[in-house]
């Protein structure tokens, strides 16, 4: 079923280094078999052998083998170094090589999309390609000074981002694109994050065995912190840590990771003040999850409405202390809301009581506002110790690290935008590596059979809308009207697509599974049920008025800063953005820039659920593969071909390889092209002429073309 090795003429010696006795294939795309089956075989043939990457042309296909100690992770960077992708063993050294050098010699951006499901190994995979990249880009004293921030900027991202859950120890709890800036030279400057979507409700609920963002631990792991931030040591005494009773992982040890986090901030240059002030915020948040409510039965009575108090007030005492807020503003912030009515003279303030699950919900809604913007700070502080200072940038490098496609028992807003992401980041595969190689074969007029793919195109209308009408628009205009149930959001779905080919709800299909505030979303990695309950509050995302005045009202140097757009958000007549609207265009916006890079792609596997060492479920994997389009991937690339060139630029680099066109070719660039082919005596079923480019069917011919040239 393997390809027999193909042993042509041109360079013996590399193809022997390549394929070696019993590995199976390092390129998919050397099968004879292009079936999902055959795919598969040599797949687990080479992560048997702990030869965790394969490659589909410039793609890289890595699965996570949960085990440190492999030849792959000891390999010398040094021997990347200069080499194509074909001339060594698959890596993602090799292709952060190709990335390197394609920004050196073409001068255009280029990026590398990392996909894969939680636990993949997609963050492993874009430190190991920033190592590469730090380590082959050039030296100075600055350029080292830049790369020694980036590098360092991990451990705090991960602090703050990060957490364990069911799937991952250390799983990202956000999407992240890291851009770096380098001179024509490729010597770094500086660098950019751009953060997207951090799943801030962790902080106050998640499933059982999980646990919230790892800097709460490392913050209970140090003694010395915690007398002056009233806090103890045991995580369990926290509700919003012990919610989830996980509170110690053992692959993480929190006290270490505490000291390299601080170490790192030292490295970078922070002051010691800002770290203070964020630790005091973080308190305050383990504070406010005690914050417990109880119903006020005498209140209740004489107003006649649900009312509740605060059992312990000791707990808001110490978060207003953390804050500097006063106790009795928090308090009331805590238990009561403010209505506005009228406009100008006729203007008048209403006080509202809360009940028990609206003081729950405005409470948690503090204490998730008050981490994400403390994530947000981070990230801007992080990129003000990256910003380009000095050298004028020309390219970049930029690498996303983002969440995969979720399929949950209860999904909800969270996955239905984190599944849109995919969907985007699909798309683009599809228009980058499908479409686009499929259209130039049909421009050029070169012969070519039709590849199947399945276009998402409609799933992202679905979602984004077209002409206003899509899931996020009907979302939106559901959240303008207060009194709208999850049930009147899934009638509005229903009511707009009840009979779209990718969309179901209760009434639309007759599907018994199906609740009546469920709707069903047929994406191209599969179907996925949405609970609609919370949506509306999810993307309405908003604290209440009384909450960010008493924020306003802080005298803490970072929440003052933190809250400083907040008056904006009081006075502004308009509506606030809505957590789905602003996700949109983030997304439309990364989508925009990655569309301007050259793409590289890591498609990243997880081999089992369980986290055991070199051990494959055959099951799992073989849905990975479907929905990671790659067995599509190969036959677009075998059936294709592995380089093009303009005739002009084919003539320019290989014209000294023959007397006929050395020093000078009087004929045109196509004939000097064909002259070249034809006196080096290649067999011409190896490539074809298009209109303008030739097309090389195979990476050993273009090998072959360099490796003489060299030799010349
Ligand atoms: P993702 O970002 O896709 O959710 P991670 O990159 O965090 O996944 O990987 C999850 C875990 O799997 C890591 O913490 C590590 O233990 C293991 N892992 C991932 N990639 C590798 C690798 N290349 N070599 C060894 N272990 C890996
Ligand atoms: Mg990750």
């Amino acid at each position: 079923m393997l390809a027999t090795c193909r042993t042509t003429t041109h360079s013996p010696a590399m193809t022997a280094s390549m394929f070696r006795e019993g590995e199976g294939l390092f390129d998919f795309t050397l099968l004879d078999d292009v079936s999902h089956r055959g795919f598969m075989d040599n797949l687990e043939l080479r992560f048997q052998k702990g030869l965790i990457y394969t490659n589909v042309g410039e793609q890289v296909v890595s699965v996570n083998p949960f085990k440190r100690d492999l030849p792959v992770a000891t390999v010398s960077m040094d021997d990347y170094r200069n080499k194509f992708m074909y001339e060594v063993q698959p890596h993602v050294y090799a292709l952060a090589e190709d990335t390197f050098r394609s920004m050196i010699n073409s001068k255009r951006d280029q990026c590398v999309i990392i996909t894969g499901e939680s636990g993949a190994g997609k963050t492993e995979a874009s430190k190991i390609f920033m190592r590469y990249i730090a380590h082959v880009s050039a030296a100075s004293a600055e350029a080292d000074a830049i790369k020694e921030r980036l590098l360092q900027s991990n451990p705090i991202l991960e602090a703050f981002g990060n957490a364990k859950t069911l799937r991952n120890d250390n799983s990202s709890r956000f999407g992240k694109y890291m851009q770096l800036d380098f001179d024509y030279a490729g010597t770094p400057l500086g660098g950019q994050i751009s953060q997207y979507l951090l799943e801030k409700s962790r902080v106050v609920t998640r499933a059982d065995g999980e646990r919230s963002f790892h800097i709460f631990y490392q913050i209970l792991s140090q003694p010395s912190l915690l007398s002056s931030l009233g806090l103890v040591a045991d995580p369990s005494q926290y509700q919003y840590l012990s919610l989830s009773s996980c509170y110690t992982v053992n692959t993480i040890n929190d006290g270490k990771d505490y000291n390299e986090v601080v170490q790192a901030m030292q490295t970078l240059g922070w002051a010691r003040a800002d770290f203070g002030y964020v630790t005091q915020i973080l308190a305050a948040v383990l504070h406010l999850g005690n914050v417990q409510y109880r119903e006020d039965v005498a209140k209740s009575q004489q107003t006649n409405t649900d009312c509740v108090e605060i059992v312990d007030k000791s707990a808001v005492s110490a978060v207003a202390k953390l804050l500097q807020i006063s106790p009795a503003v928090l308090n009331a912030a805590l238990t009561t809301r403010t209505i506005t009515t009228g406009f100008g003279a006729r203007k008048n303030e209403i006080t509202v009581q809360l009940d028990l699950a609206q003081a729950v919900f405005t409470r948690d809604a503090l204490a998730k506002e008050l981490y994400h913007r403390v994530f947000g700070w981070v990230v801007e502080r992080l990129n003000d110790k990256l910003k380009v200072t000095s050298g004028y940038s020309q390219v970049r490098i930029g690498v996303l690290d983002i969440y995969g496609f979720e399929i949950f028992e209860v999904n909800s807003f969270e996955q239905f935008c984190i599944n849109y992401c995919n969907e985007k980041l699909q798309q683009l595969f599809i228009n980058n590596v499908l479409r686009s190689e499929q259209e130039e074969y049909l421009r050029e007029g070169i012969e070519w059979t039709e590849i199947d793919y399945f276009d998402n195109q409609p799933i992202i209308s679905l979602i984004e809308g077209q002409r206003r009408i899509g899931l996020i628009p009907l979302l939106d205009e559901a959240c303008l009207v207060g009194q709208s149930t999850p049930r009147d959001l899934v009638d509005k779905f229903t009511n707009s697509f009840g009979t779209h080919d990718h969309f179901d709800t209760a009434s639309s299909s007759r599907d018994r599974h199906l609740g009546p505030s469920d709707f069903r979303i047929h994406h191209y990695a599969g179907q996925v049920v949405y609970s609609a309950e919370l949506f509306l509050e999810k993307n309405r995302d908003q604290l209440n008025v009384d909450l960010i005045q008493a924020c306003l009202g802080s005298k803490h140097r970072l929440v003052t800063y933190l809250f400083r757009d907040a008056d904006k958000l009081l006075n502004n007549k308009k509506r606030p953005e809505t957590a789905g609207f602003q996700f949109k265009r983030a997304v439309c916006d990364l989508i925009s820039t990655l569309q301007q890079c050259e793409p590289h792609y890591i498609r990243c596997i997880k081999s089992n659920d369980l986290k055991r060492a070199l051990y494959m479920n055959r099951e799992r994997v073989d849905h990975q593969i479907v929905y990671l389009n790659l067995v599509e991937t190969v036959r677009v690339r075998k059936a294709g071909f592995c380089q093009r060139m303009h005739f002009a630029n084919f003539l320019r680099r290989y014209k000294l390889l023959t007397t006929s066109t050395w020093p000078n070719w009087y004929g045109s660039d196509y004939d000097g092209t064909l002259q070249i082919l034809n006196d080096l005596g290649i067999d011409p079923a190896e490539y074809r002429m298009g209109k303008t480019k030739v097309f090389i069917k195979d990476a050993k011919l273009f090998l072959y073309l360099e490796t003489t040239r060299a030799q010349v």
